[in-house]
């Protein structure tokens, strides 16, 4: 059974301060495993964890993982002032589609830039120059599954990278322009529910470092395996075991990389879902209960909270505050205010008999939760609380109010509001 990280008497408490809906944040639990997250990969001297700041772009949870040793792994101008802002030396830069006034700054700030095309050496240069240390995106094209047969996602069909022809010649072209330090990156498949992700990834990438050391001429300093390592979001899933994984990555660079001459080489990666994902809640009440051809509890907060179950029909576990234990008997379909009937947290869940007032906790929303938020129907983004080591809490990002709302408009000179 999935239980909650907070228990009822606390909840209680913060609800009394913060109104719902609101995000909740676990600062033990995200510390715990960005430790052992360390502790996989330990056996590679350079290792480094990138926070996927998309996930989630709070600088009060992004301080958390900056003092567990990880850096911050931006894809636009804004998230990297927010990596600015707290002050990181860690930036890896993996955008796409990249402006200009991005490259700048990630080059100012002097982020590791992950170029995603051959194109962008070229834009890169006649920018700011090429940097010392450079790192190029790879797409393999075609299929990527873990084994024969088992279609993970179709890098073929992804926007992202270099072809291997492209990243082989973009290397070379990036030595003879005075880069020093080189790295690959991928991403092929997310939230994936297999120990091989990582493992299988990594002896690709692996090979592709010594086809790039042999046709390049170039030492492949990182290997940035990205994001990606899923969590067990349905209650009978059981959490990835991050060592056996890390075992898995080291029996590959151990039989490629090392032979190779490349075992100095850092493993990076820029995990967003697997640090956080588990550790936050979103918090929120039923309003309003309705009974027509399907029985329907209403929520206060929306799909602007948490978009993914509209978009992807993801699965989010519901625990009642206080009924754990009573029977689940009743079939609801868990639903926000939006004028969208896809706003629905759960449809035709088990849950026990919903009265108006209960809480709800919705499970595993701790990264691309509240960042995916959005304003349709002006409904307001809510607050970020975080429920700290020590058992206190702490209001990370208040709710939304009608001013933020208006704030992008200039009525005073056409609307007398
Ligand atoms: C989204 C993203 C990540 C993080 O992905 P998760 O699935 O949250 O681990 C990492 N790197 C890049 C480039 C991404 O786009």
């Amino acid at each position: 059974m999935k239980k909650p990280f907070i228990n009822e008497e606390k909840l209680n408490e913060i609800i009394t301060k913060h109104p719902t809906p609101f995000h909740l944040y676990d600062e033990k639990g995200i510390r715990e495993n960005a430790r052992r997250l360390h502790e996989a990969f330990a056996w590679n001297k350079g290792f480094r964890e990138y926070f996927a700041v998309k996930a989630t772009p709070n600088p009060y949870i992004m301080r958390i993982l900056q003092e567990e040793g990880c850096g911050f792994d931006c894809a636009s101008y804004t998230e990297l002032l927010l990596a600015d802002k707290i002050g990181s030396k860690n930036v890896m830069f993996s955008s796409n589609a990249t402006p200009d006034e991005d490259f700048i700054l990630a080059y100012n700030n002097g982020a590791i830039i992950n170029l995603d095309d051959f194109t962008h050496i070229e834009v890169l240069d006649k920018l700011c120059g090429i940097p010392q240390t450079i790192s190029c995106r790879y797409n393999s094209g075609g299929e990527f599954g873990v084994e024969a047969g088992n279609v993970m996602d179709v890098p073929g069909e992804a926007k992202y990278g270099f072809t291997k022809e492209q990243i082989i010649e973009g290397f070379k072209v990036l030595k003879a322009k005075g880069a020093k330090h080189f790295g690959i990156h991928a991403f092929f498949a997310s939230n994936t529910q297999t120990e091989e992700y990582y493992p299988v990834l990594a002896g690709m990438m692996f090979r592709l470092a010594v086809e790039i050391k042999e046709k390049a001429g170039v030492d492949i300093n990182f290997v940035n395996l990205s994001g990606g390592i899923g969590v067990p979001y349905e209650p009978d899933k059981k959490p990835h075991d991050i060592f056996k994984i890390g075992q898995g990555v080291k029996k590959q660079f151990e039989s490629i990389m090392i032979p190779a001459g490349l075992g100095e080489a850092a493993i990076y990666t820029e995990l967003g879902r697997f640090m956080l994902a588990p550790h936050g809640h979103l918090i929120t009440k039923a309003i309003r209960e309705k009974n027509i051809y399907r029985k329907y509890i209403n929520t206060d907060a929306c799909s602007c909270d948490l978009m993914r179950p509209a978009l992807y029909k993801s699965y989010h576990h519901i625990t009642v505050a206080g009924k754990a234990q009573v029977a689940h008997d009743c079939i609801y379909d868990v639903a926000g205010g939006l004028c969208e009937n896809n706003d629905k947290f759960a449809i035709q869940r088990s849950l026990p008999r919903i009265d108006t007032g209960d809480v709800l906790i919705i499970h595993d929303t701790g990264a691309h939760g509240y960042s995916m938020g959005y304003n349709y129907n002006g409904k307001l983004r809510s607050a970020e609380i975080l429920l700290c080591e020590d058992g206190s809490f702490k209001l990370i990002r208040r709710a939304e109010t009608p001013k933020d709302y208006f704030k992008t408009l200039d009525f005073s000179k056409d609307f007398d509001f």
